[in-house]
Formats: C-alpha cells, sequence, structure tokens
C-alpha cells in the first residue's frame, strides 16, 4: 500500500511520519508529475487552506484530486485537509464547515474524547475549523462540546484536529484499514 500526502503547505511532514511508525509507504505530492504515481489513498493535511487552494489550482491539481476522489481514492483531511473537502473547496463531501470556528485568540486547545469506532484519543486544535452541517451520506464521528469534529462519507475520513501531532496512531491506523 502507497499513500500520497499533499505537500503544498502545511504540516505533511508529520502524516508522512505517522505512516512510517505504522510501517506504511507514502510519498509527497507538490506537483501533477507526483500525483501521477500510483496510490491507494490521499492525506491532505491541515495549514491554511486559503493558500493551499491558491497553490492546488496554480499547480492544475484541484480536478485531477477531485475526480480521483470522485471516483473512490480514499482520502483522510485533517483540519485545512477537512476544508479542502467541504462544498465550497473540492466539494467531494457532503459537509458545510465553519473556519477559525473557535476564534482566532482562543483557538487553540488540547482535548481528550471519543472518536465512533477508535475510542478516547487526543485531539490538539489549532485554528480549527468544525462541521456545521452534514448530508445524508456523512456519519458524525466525534462530537466535542456540542461541534462535530470527525466525520466519514464513503472513504472519505475528515477531523477538525490534528492527529498527527500527538503520539497515538489510531486515526491513522483507522484510515489505512477503511482502505
Ligand atoms: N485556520 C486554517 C484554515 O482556515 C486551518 C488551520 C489548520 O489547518 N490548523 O484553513
Amino acid at each position: 500500500m502507497v499513500i500520497a500526502v499533499l505537500a503544498l503547505q502545511g504540516a505533511f511532514a508529520e502524516h508522512q511520519q505517522m505512516l512510517q511508525h505504522l510501517g506504511v509507504e507514502s510519498f509527497l505530492v507538490r506537483n501533477l508529475e507526483d500525483w501521477e504515481r500510483h496510490k491507494d489513498g490521499l492525506i491532505i493535511p491541515g495549514g491554511e487552506s486559503t493558500a493551499m487552494m491558491r497553490i492546488i489550482k496554480d499547480e492544475n491539481l484541484f480536478d485531477p484530486i477531485r475526480e480521483a476522489i470522485i471516483n473512490g481514492l480514499p482520502v483522510f483531511g485533517t483540519c485545512a485537509g477537512l476544508i479542502m473537502l467541504d462544498k465550497e473547496h473540492l466539494n467531494t463531501m457532503d459537509i458545510t464547515v465553519k473556519r477559525n470556528a473557535y476564534g482566532r485568540q482562543l483557538g487553540s486547545f488540547y482535548t481528550e474524547d471519543e472518536m465512533k469506532g477508535i475510542g478516547k484519543i487526543p485531539m490538539t486544535f489549532i485554528r480549527a475549523p468544525y462541521i456545521e452541517g452534514v448530508g445524508d451520506g456523512v456519519e458524525v464521528l466525534s462530537v466535542v462540546d456540542g461541534h462535530i469534529v470527525a466525520a466519514k462519507q464513503g472513504k472519505q475520513l475528515v477531523t477538525s484536529f490534528h492527529p498527527e501531532l500527538n503520539d497515538s496512531l489510531k486515526v491513522h491506523e483507522h484510515f489505512i484499514k477503511m482502505i
């Protein structure tokens, strides 16, 4: 199994490390040539969705990535990566998202909470979004303080928080099992 990690901007190296700990091969995607390599899944990291959106278009990656996901390529988006999959961006997931939902000042925090099918895990939020609305095909996997912070639709998995910044490999393992 080989996982592509989108590396235009943001916390991609940390995701690659998590995969390495799980013994899963991965490579970084910075342009169309990288994208054309064989992959069994894609990770879209956290960062800044505005910047990521601009670069994804500049590199002509927007349409190929969107098509691949619609055609069933498993994808895992964290934080800005979650935003990238929503209706306003790649529009592959039936979710509406509130960006910087926790405010700019107190926007970063750590907690531990339940994620369906996984159990209690560490959750690091950094200027995080949360999911405001979900369509019929979306399964809610975690709710923290009344807000949806993890969800799944088919082979698409998203978290508002950053599982790659803590020691637990459980969320990445969950994604690998989905594939
Ligand atoms: N605030 C960022 C955005 O709106 C997301 C933050 C993150 O990925 N840690 O894109």
